[in-house]
């Protein structure tokens, strides 16, 4: 696995494990064959596939808000029809909406989208 990507991955990863949803398998794929990005693939268990890239010149914090979002939007289409798919679940409006990864200064912080405030940072749901 790419180390750009591998890095960008790890904390959405933690989040996933730590609040018990889907967690896809990742494969090493470099799909995008593109210098400038780095890719892989995030495998369900039914065998559908979803390709997940980062610009390589980007900054740490928006490469992890750039994975954090189609994590994000993988793990919703996992659990359509399964469960609620309020990933991450907004703890002030949990009927809303889900939480959206944004970049605040140097860190990547999962945001209420209603009212614009960090709640976590990308890594360290409970
Ligand atoms: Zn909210």
């Amino acid at each position: 696995m790419d180390e750009v990507l591998r890095r960008a991955l790890e904390p959405v990863l933690r989040d996933i494990r730590a609040t018990g949803v889907p967690e896809p398998d990742v494969r090493d794929d470099d799909w995008a064959d593109d210098d400038l990005s780095a890719s892989a693939f995030l495998w369900s268990r039914d065998g559908s596939g979803a390709g997940v890239r980062v610009d390589r010149a980007a900054a740490e914090a928006d490469r992890v808000v750039q994975v954090a979002d189609q994590v994000q939007e993988w793990v919703i289409e996992e659990l359509w029809g399964r469960a609620a798919t309020n990933w991450p679940r907004c703890p002030q409006h949990p009927e809303t909406h889900p939480l959206r990864a944004s970049t605040h200064g140097r860190s990547a912080m999962w945001v209420c989208p209603g009212e614009g405030t960090p709640v976590s940072p990308v890594g360290s749901l409970e």
